[in-house]
């Protein structure tokens, strides 16, 4: 059985003194909720600190985004070695960075291959827009945006996919636990047809958007649906604990 997994996209919120404090309201609740990876994605500049708070506990720590060479004349920009010193977890491709960064489904793959090479596990990000769901085109954009993500990747080990509808991104307005579980069945279908069978019962596929301690439970109790990546009720602690407890049940209930 796949472990679920719930993470936290801080985003572009939070200093370093309030990161600090809210891991400090996180850190006790969420280190006693088992079965379920936890993992939180502060910005960069608060990486180091927050790791050194979640040190000894079962907390795992991600960056929300990398550069795709190890070093260099690259003002500004951090690399995939800088982060896998710091953390476990890095997620790539979200809408957010092709959106407003432009980033396309080559630089996606080139960040998804130099995580993978310094073994950091990526959170790979797909999508459509309103337009492209009100016209009928979900599979074309979601297929499209995987496979241009995953070309040339001969294995998957270690990588997670999230599947988060742009409609749905802080808009307060999440899809349907029944959509959202279609097209991560159809999601894993094409990590069938790429790989194998056993890539596509074993790959971690998450829904993100507007998962909030209201609707968590509808979404994890979906067969193919492996979890949540939560961008604004993640930075309130008693919605992220809760939304991580909710996972926690599900799979009790699914096991017991
Ligand atoms: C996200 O940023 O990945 C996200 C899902 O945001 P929100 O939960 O705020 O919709």
């Amino acid at each position: 059985m796949r472990l679920p997994m719930i993470a936290g996209n801080w985003k572009m919120n939070t200093t370093v003194s309030e990161a600090i404090e809210l891991v400090n309201e996180l850190r006790q609740g969420l280190d006693q909720i088992d079965n379920v990876d936890k993992v939180i994605c502060p910005p960069f500049i608060s990486l180091a600190a927050v790791r050194e708070l979640i040190k000894g506990s079962s907390i795992k720590l991600g960056a929300q985004n990398i550069y795709f060479e190890e070093k260099g004349a690259y003002t500004g920009e951090i690399s995939p070695l800088m982060i896998a010193d710091l953390c476990e977890f890095v997620i790539i491709g979200h809408s957010e960075r092709r959106q407003y960064f432009n980033e396309t489904g080559e630089i996606t793959n080139k960040k998804i291959r130099a995580a993978l090479k310094v073994k950091l596990q990526p959170i790979v990000c797909v999508g459509e827009k309103l337009e492209e769901n009100e016209a009928g085109r979900t599979e074309e954009i979601v297929t499209g945006q995987l496979r241009a993500s995953l070309a040339g990747l001969d294995y998957l080990t270690g990588l997670i996919i999230a599947y988060e509808p742009i409609w749905a991104i802080g808009t307060g307005k999440a899809a349907t636990a029944k959509q959202a579980n279609e097209t991560i069945g159809l999601i894993r279908h094409n990590i069938f047809e790429l790989y194998s069978k056993r890539a596509a019962q074993n790959v971690r596929i998450l829904y993100g958007g507007s998962v909030t301690a209201a609707n968590a439970t509808e979404f994890i109790n979906q067969p193919e649906i492996d979890g949540a990546l939560v961008g604004g009720a993640s930075l309130r602690a008693n919605q992220f604990l809760s939304i991580v407890k909710q996972a926690a049940e599900a799979k009790n209930r699914l096991s017991g």
